[in-house]
Protein backbone atom coordinates (compact mmCIF):
# COMPACT_ATOMS: atom_id res chain seq x y z
CA UNK A 1 0.00 0.00 0.00
CA UNK A 2 1.42 3.07 -1.13
CA UNK A 3 0.46 7.02 0.41
CA UNK A 4 0.01 9.20 -2.20
CA UNK A 5 0.03 13.33 -1.46
CA UNK A 6 0.23 14.93 -4.73
CA UNK A 7 -2.80 15.53 -7.22
CA UNK A 8 -0.32 14.80 -10.54
CA UNK A 9 1.04 11.68 -8.88
CA UNK A 10 -1.90 10.08 -8.58
CA UNK A 11 -3.26 11.05 -11.78
CA UNK A 12 -0.63 9.17 -13.25
CA UNK A 13 -1.06 6.00 -11.60
CA UNK A 14 -4.71 6.27 -12.45
CA UNK A 15 -3.82 6.38 -15.96
CA UNK A 16 -1.23 3.69 -15.87
CA UNK A 17 -3.79 1.39 -13.77
CA UNK A 18 -6.61 2.51 -16.77
CA UNK A 19 -4.14 1.42 -19.17
CA UNK A 20 -3.86 -2.08 -18.33
CA UNK A 21 -7.60 -1.79 -18.19
CA UNK A 22 -7.41 -2.48 -14.42
CA UNK A 23 -10.60 -1.32 -12.58
CA UNK A 24 -10.41 1.43 -10.12
CA UNK A 25 -12.67 1.70 -7.03
CA UNK A 26 -12.55 5.08 -5.22
CA UNK A 27 -13.82 5.70 -1.14
CA UNK A 28 -13.86 9.47 -0.06
CA UNK A 29 -13.27 9.64 3.41
CA UNK A 30 -12.83 12.41 6.03
CA UNK A 31 -10.37 9.69 7.76
CA UNK A 32 -10.79 8.62 11.39
CA UNK A 33 -12.12 5.13 10.00
CA UNK A 34 -14.53 2.75 11.41
CA UNK A 35 -16.27 -0.27 10.47
CA UNK A 36 -18.66 1.64 7.91
CA UNK A 37 -15.90 3.22 6.45
CA UNK A 38 -13.81 -0.68 6.38
CA UNK A 39 -17.55 -1.82 4.45
CA UNK A 40 -16.53 0.16 1.58
CA UNK A 41 -12.69 -0.65 1.46
CA UNK A 42 -14.42 -4.18 1.29
CA UNK A 43 -16.73 -3.50 -1.15
CA UNK A 44 -14.39 -1.74 -3.15
CA UNK A 45 -11.83 -4.56 -2.64
CA UNK A 46 -14.55 -7.04 -3.70
CA UNK A 47 -15.59 -5.50 -7.18
CA UNK A 48 -12.41 -3.73 -8.06
CA UNK A 49 -8.68 -4.38 -9.21
CA UNK A 50 -7.74 -1.07 -7.77
CA UNK A 51 -8.85 0.13 -4.32
CA UNK A 52 -7.94 4.10 -3.65
CA UNK A 53 -9.19 5.59 -0.35
CA UNK A 54 -9.29 9.14 -0.09
CA UNK A 55 -8.29 10.99 3.75
CA UNK A 56 -8.93 14.19 3.05
CA UNK A 57 -10.63 16.39 5.94
CA UNK A 58 -12.35 19.02 3.60
CA UNK A 59 -12.48 22.38 5.44
CA UNK A 60 -14.84 24.34 3.17
CA UNK A 61 -16.89 21.45 3.90
CA UNK A 62 -17.28 22.88 7.74
CA UNK A 63 -19.33 26.34 8.59
CA UNK A 64 -17.61 28.49 11.06
CA UNK A 65 -19.33 27.12 14.05
CA UNK A 66 -18.95 23.39 13.21
CA UNK A 67 -16.39 21.00 14.24
CA UNK A 68 -13.40 21.20 11.83
CA UNK A 69 -10.49 21.96 13.96
CA UNK A 70 -11.79 19.28 16.65
CA UNK A 71 -12.63 16.63 14.03
CA UNK A 72 -11.12 13.68 14.95
CA UNK A 73 -7.85 12.60 13.33
CA UNK A 74 -5.28 9.48 13.78
CA UNK A 75 -3.73 8.59 10.63
CA UNK A 76 -1.43 5.57 11.85
CA UNK A 77 -4.56 4.36 12.88
CA UNK A 78 -5.68 4.72 9.22
CA UNK A 79 -3.13 3.68 7.41
CA UNK A 80 -3.21 0.14 9.38
CA UNK A 81 -7.00 0.04 8.88
CA UNK A 82 -6.54 0.74 5.30
CA UNK A 83 -3.86 -1.95 4.99
CA UNK A 84 -5.53 -4.64 6.69
CA UNK A 85 -8.77 -4.05 4.60
CA UNK A 86 -6.98 -4.44 1.16
CA UNK A 87 -6.47 -0.51 -0.02
CA UNK A 88 -3.65 -0.10 -2.93
CA UNK A 89 -3.41 3.73 -2.43
CA UNK A 90 -4.26 6.07 0.38
CA UNK A 91 -4.94 9.81 -1.45
CA UNK A 92 -3.76 11.91 1.69
CA UNK A 93 -2.87 15.45 0.22
CA UNK A 94 -2.60 18.73 2.11
CA UNK A 95 -5.38 21.50 2.05
CA UNK A 96 -2.91 23.43 -0.38
CA UNK A 97 -2.30 20.82 -2.67
CA UNK A 98 -6.27 20.20 -2.83
CA UNK A 99 -7.14 23.80 -2.83
CA UNK A 100 -3.87 26.42 -4.59
CA UNK A 101 -3.97 29.76 -4.81
CA UNK A 102 -6.59 31.46 -6.66
CA UNK A 103 -9.09 28.59 -6.36
CA UNK A 104 -12.51 29.85 -7.63
CA UNK A 105 -14.93 26.77 -8.66
CA UNK A 106 -16.99 25.13 -6.97
CA UNK A 107 -20.20 22.47 -8.08
CA UNK A 108 -23.69 23.30 -6.90
CA UNK A 109 -26.48 20.46 -7.40
CA UNK A 110 -29.08 23.25 -6.83
CA UNK A 111 -32.64 22.12 -6.14
CA UNK A 112 -31.09 19.59 -3.62
CA UNK A 113 -28.41 20.81 -1.49
CA UNK A 114 -30.70 23.47 0.14
CA UNK A 115 -33.32 20.68 1.20
CA UNK A 116 -32.55 18.60 4.71
CA UNK A 117 -29.00 19.07 5.71
CA UNK A 118 -28.79 21.87 3.82
CA UNK A 119 -30.88 24.18 5.59
CA UNK A 120 -29.21 23.92 8.42
CA UNK A 121 -25.66 23.52 6.93
CA UNK A 122 -26.13 26.28 3.78
CA UNK A 123 -23.58 25.84 1.27
CA UNK A 124 -22.32 22.33 2.82
CA UNK A 125 -23.21 20.21 -0.16
CA UNK A 126 -21.49 22.79 -2.56
CA UNK A 127 -18.21 21.87 -1.02
CA UNK A 128 -19.10 17.95 -0.92
CA UNK A 129 -19.84 17.99 -4.46
CA UNK A 130 -17.16 19.87 -5.14
CA UNK A 131 -14.68 18.23 -3.37
CA UNK A 132 -15.79 14.87 -4.87
CA UNK A 133 -15.84 15.81 -8.46
CA UNK A 134 -11.82 16.56 -7.32
CA UNK A 135 -11.22 13.43 -6.38
CA UNK A 136 -12.85 11.85 -9.06
CA UNK A 137 -10.78 14.02 -11.70
CA UNK A 138 -7.71 12.93 -10.14
CA UNK A 139 -8.53 9.39 -9.00
CA UNK A 140 -10.47 8.26 -12.17
CA UNK A 141 -12.23 5.73 -10.54
CA UNK A 142 -14.80 3.03 -12.38
CA UNK A 143 -16.81 3.12 -8.91
CA UNK A 144 -16.60 5.65 -6.26
CA UNK A 145 -18.12 4.26 -3.17
CA UNK A 146 -20.78 6.03 -0.53
CA UNK A 147 -22.62 4.96 2.83
CA UNK A 148 -26.16 5.21 3.04
CA UNK A 149 -25.94 7.20 6.45
CA UNK A 150 -25.10 10.27 4.63
CA UNK A 151 -28.37 9.97 2.63
CA UNK A 152 -29.13 12.96 0.95
CA UNK A 153 -24.56 13.41 0.01
CA UNK A 154 -25.41 10.04 -1.94
CA UNK A 155 -28.03 10.95 -3.79
CA UNK A 156 -27.20 14.64 -4.58
CA UNK A 157 -23.76 13.06 -6.07
CA UNK A 158 -25.84 10.47 -7.99
CA UNK A 159 -27.61 13.63 -9.63
CA UNK A 160 -24.39 15.28 -10.35
CA UNK A 161 -22.92 12.06 -11.66
CA UNK A 162 -25.73 11.87 -13.91
CA UNK A 163 -25.89 15.39 -14.66
CA UNK A 164 -22.63 16.15 -15.53
CA UNK A 165 -22.04 12.61 -17.48
CA UNK A 166 -19.05 11.60 -14.72
CA UNK A 167 -17.52 8.39 -16.26
CA UNK A 168 -18.01 6.90 -12.77
CA UNK A 169 -20.61 4.13 -11.48
CA UNK A 170 -21.81 5.34 -7.78
CA UNK A 171 -22.25 2.43 -5.40
CA UNK A 172 -24.31 2.97 -2.42
CA UNK A 173 -23.62 1.01 1.07
CA UNK A 174 -25.91 -0.08 3.65
CA UNK A 175 -25.31 1.97 7.34
CA UNK A 176 -23.23 -0.27 9.45
CA UNK A 177 -24.58 -0.04 13.38
CA UNK A 178 -23.24 -0.32 16.61
CA UNK A 179 -25.20 -3.48 18.52
CA UNK A 180 -27.82 -1.15 19.43
CA UNK A 181 -28.97 0.29 16.38
CA UNK A 182 -26.43 3.61 16.28
CA UNK A 183 -25.41 4.30 13.07
CA UNK A 184 -21.42 4.08 13.75
CA UNK A 185 -20.31 7.77 13.29
CA UNK A 186 -16.60 9.33 13.86
CA UNK A 187 -18.25 11.91 15.87
CA UNK A 188 -19.69 9.20 18.46
CA UNK A 189 -16.58 8.96 20.40
CA UNK A 190 -17.37 12.86 21.57
CA UNK A 191 -20.99 10.92 23.38
CA UNK A 192 -20.92 10.89 27.02
CA UNK A 193 -21.75 7.52 28.03
CA UNK A 194 -25.09 8.37 29.05
CA UNK A 195 -25.86 10.44 25.83
CA UNK A 196 -24.18 6.61 24.05
CA UNK A 197 -27.21 5.06 25.74
CA UNK A 198 -30.00 7.28 24.58
CA UNK A 199 -28.55 8.33 21.54
CA UNK A 200 -30.09 4.35 20.31
CA UNK A 201 -33.02 6.15 20.08
CA UNK A 202 -32.52 7.43 16.80
CA UNK A 203 -32.64 3.79 15.03
CA UNK A 204 -35.20 3.59 17.10
CA UNK A 205 -37.53 5.76 15.85
CA UNK A 206 -36.16 5.29 12.12
CA UNK A 207 -37.46 1.67 12.22
CA UNK A 208 -40.79 2.34 14.32
CA UNK A 209 -41.82 5.42 11.72
CA UNK A 210 -41.06 2.55 8.79
CA UNK A 211 -43.27 0.10 10.55
CA UNK A 212 -46.44 2.58 10.96
CA UNK A 213 -46.01 3.78 7.08
CA UNK A 214 -45.92 0.45 5.70
CA UNK A 215 -49.15 -0.32 7.75
CA UNK A 216 -50.62 2.73 6.55
CA UNK A 217 -51.76 3.48 10.72
CA UNK A 218 -51.21 6.98 10.07
CA UNK A 219 -51.89 9.16 6.88
CA UNK A 220 -50.84 12.25 7.80
CA UNK A 221 -47.12 12.55 7.64
CA UNK A 222 -46.80 15.37 9.83
CA UNK A 223 -48.74 13.66 12.59
CA UNK A 224 -46.20 10.98 12.72
CA UNK A 225 -43.25 12.99 12.89
CA UNK A 226 -44.94 14.64 16.01
CA UNK A 227 -45.19 11.26 17.27
CA UNK A 228 -42.30 10.34 16.69
CA UNK A 229 -40.58 13.51 17.94
CA UNK A 230 -42.65 13.03 21.70
CA UNK A 231 -41.03 9.30 21.08
CA UNK A 232 -37.34 10.99 21.25
CA UNK A 233 -38.46 13.60 24.16
CA UNK A 234 -39.85 10.49 26.53
CA UNK A 235 -37.02 8.46 26.30
CA UNK A 236 -34.06 10.83 25.33
CA UNK A 237 -33.87 13.73 27.53
CA UNK A 238 -30.31 15.06 26.47
CA UNK A 239 -31.79 15.02 22.51
CA UNK A 240 -32.22 17.70 20.80
CA UNK A 241 -33.63 16.97 17.90
CA UNK A 242 -33.05 19.52 14.87
CA UNK A 243 -34.91 17.97 12.25
CA UNK A 244 -36.88 14.70 11.59
CA UNK A 245 -38.77 14.63 7.88
CA UNK A 246 -40.13 12.33 5.75
CA UNK A 247 -39.51 12.88 2.35
CA UNK A 248 -39.18 10.81 -1.46
CA UNK A 249 -35.31 10.11 -2.03
CA UNK A 250 -34.72 11.29 -5.29
CA UNK A 251 -36.04 14.77 -5.04
CA UNK A 252 -36.61 15.16 -1.42
CA UNK A 253 -39.75 16.79 -1.59
CA UNK A 254 -41.98 16.60 1.80
CA UNK A 255 -44.29 13.43 1.58
CA UNK A 256 -47.76 14.72 2.97
CA UNK A 257 -50.16 12.05 2.50
CA UNK A 258 -48.35 8.88 3.67
CA UNK A 259 -50.76 6.53 2.26
CA UNK A 260 -51.12 7.63 -1.25
CA UNK A 261 -47.71 7.88 -1.94
CA UNK A 262 -46.04 5.23 -3.98
CA UNK A 263 -41.99 4.79 -4.19
CA UNK A 264 -39.15 5.30 -2.39
CA UNK A 265 -39.49 6.70 1.47
CA UNK A 266 -36.31 8.72 3.15
CA UNK A 267 -36.79 9.02 6.98
CA UNK A 268 -34.49 11.44 7.85
CA UNK A 269 -33.27 13.35 10.58
CA UNK A 270 -30.34 15.57 12.63
CA UNK A 271 -29.84 15.31 16.61
CA UNK A 272 -27.61 17.10 19.08
CA UNK A 273 -26.23 15.31 22.35
CA UNK A 274 -24.49 18.43 23.71
CA UNK A 275 -22.14 19.97 21.15
CA UNK A 276 -22.40 16.38 19.18
CA UNK A 277 -24.35 16.28 16.01
CA UNK A 278 -25.45 13.04 14.50
CA UNK A 279 -27.86 12.37 11.29
CA UNK A 280 -29.34 8.46 10.75
CA UNK A 281 -31.97 7.71 8.16
CA UNK A 282 -33.82 4.86 6.85
CA UNK A 283 -35.06 3.80 3.09
CA UNK A 284 -37.30 1.75 2.07
CA UNK A 285 -40.05 1.06 -1.11
CA UNK A 286 -43.74 1.56 -0.22
P1 LIG B 1 -16.87 10.51 6.35
O1 LIG B 1 -15.49 10.08 6.68
O2 LIG B 1 -17.73 10.71 7.54
O3 LIG B 1 -16.91 11.65 5.37
O4 LIG B 1 -17.54 9.29 5.59
C1 LIG B 1 -16.95 8.73 4.45
C2 LIG B 1 -17.91 7.75 3.84
O5 LIG B 1 -18.21 6.72 4.79
C3 LIG B 1 -19.25 8.39 3.46
O6 LIG B 1 -19.66 7.87 2.20
C4 LIG B 1 -20.17 7.95 4.55
O7 LIG B 1 -21.52 7.86 4.16
C5 LIG B 1 -19.62 6.56 4.87
N1 LIG B 1 -20.01 6.16 6.22
C6 LIG B 1 -19.87 6.86 7.38
N2 LIG B 1 -20.42 6.18 8.40
C7 LIG B 1 -20.92 5.04 7.89
C8 LIG B 1 -21.62 3.92 8.44
N3 LIG B 1 -21.91 3.86 9.73
N4 LIG B 1 -21.97 2.92 7.61
C9 LIG B 1 -21.69 2.98 6.28
N5 LIG B 1 -21.04 4.00 5.70
C10 LIG B 1 -20.66 5.02 6.48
Amino acid sequence: MKVIKEVSALQEISDYHRTLRKKIGLVPTMGFLHEGHVSLILNARNECDIVIVSVFVNPTQFSPDDDFKEYPRDFLRDYHICKTSGTDYIFNPDEDEMYKENYFTYVNVKELSNKLEGKYRPEHFTYVTTIVLKLINITKPHNIYFGQKDAQQAVIIDRMIKDLDVDTDIKVCKTIREEDGLAKSSRNIYLSEEERKEAAILNKVLNEGKIIILEGRVERSDELIKTLEEKIKEESPSCRLQYLAITDNTLLDDIENLNEYKGEVLISLSAFYGKTRLIDNIIFLK
